[in-house]
């Protein structure tokens, strides 16, 4: 039965009208249902973040044939580099993508918007084009920081793309009650107490404030996004 398609408000109540199981079952009907529409053009982009890891495992349930996409950057931290090469040794489905273009010096300091732009919008714009992408899932959750209150479980905000955020209502807690019921191995940063990781230029351990406090902190950007989920991805809107 086809999963029905809240609008944003629908969505917000579920954030704590649904139970951990519910949550799961709603997650997996939603993967299973794009997958059925999209085949193989059903792709997940992997960050290798702690949501990432619950989508990349909720999309192996469905099916062991969806693959994915990694974007990397050369300020990634060695923990997460490791991770991803560990990552993408027990799935070699998982394609990575990742810009070499010389950015300035310290960039992500004088223009974080432009730096990511450069190292993560564009190659996430190349997996996208390259892998003939349909419609992509993402880890992307509405309780995450106030830069994430506004999105819904299926949005089209790229003419013809679809994006599926099949744990949009998930808490942090159920994030990691998930990772810890199914055995998920996830990035070592996180045992130094990272509740976002990113850059390591641009990733901070943070007390207090939302998940995602930690990032770009002393920038514009602060607790912000890098751009892949606001920015367009396809050519025809760039
Ligand atoms: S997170 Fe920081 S270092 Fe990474 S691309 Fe963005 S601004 Fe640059």
């Amino acid at each position: 039965m086809a999963v029905e398609i809240l609008a944003e408000d629908d969505v917000k109540a579920l954030v704590d009208g649904l139970d951990f199981a519910e949550k799961v079952e709603r997650a997996l009907a939603l993967i299973r249902e794009f997958y059925n529409r999209h085949g193989d053009r059903l792709v997940v982009a992997n960050s290798l973040g702690k949501d990432s890891c619950v989508v990349w495992d909720l999309a192996k349930r469905v099916s062991s044939r969806i693959h994915g996409f990694i974007v990397t950057t050369r300020f990634k931290p060695p923990e997460t580099k490791r991770f991803m090469r560990q990552s993408v040794a027990r799935y070699p489905e998982l394609q990575v993508f990742e810009n070499d273009e010389p950015v300035a010096e310290r960039l992500y300091e004088t223009d974080p918007d432009r730096c990511c732009d450069i190292l993560k919008v564009k190659p996430t714009r190349q997996a996208i084009k390259q892998l003939g992408v349909a419609c992509w899932v993402t880890g992307l959750r509405c309780t995450e920081g106030r830069t994430r209150t506004d999105f819904r479980e299926v949005e089209e905000r790229d003419r013809g793309l679809i994006k599926l955020n099949p744990i949009l209502i998930w808490h942090e807690r159920e994030i990691w009650q998930y990772l810890a019921l199914r055995q998920i191995p996830v990035n070592p940063l996180y045992s130094q107490g990272y509740r976002s990781l990113g850059c390591a230029p641009c990733s901070k351990i943070t007390s207090g404030g939302d998940e995602r406090a930690g990032r770009w902190i002393g920038t514009s950007k602060c607790g912000g996004e890098c751009g892949i989920h606001t920015r367009p991805l396809t050519d025809d809107l760039i």
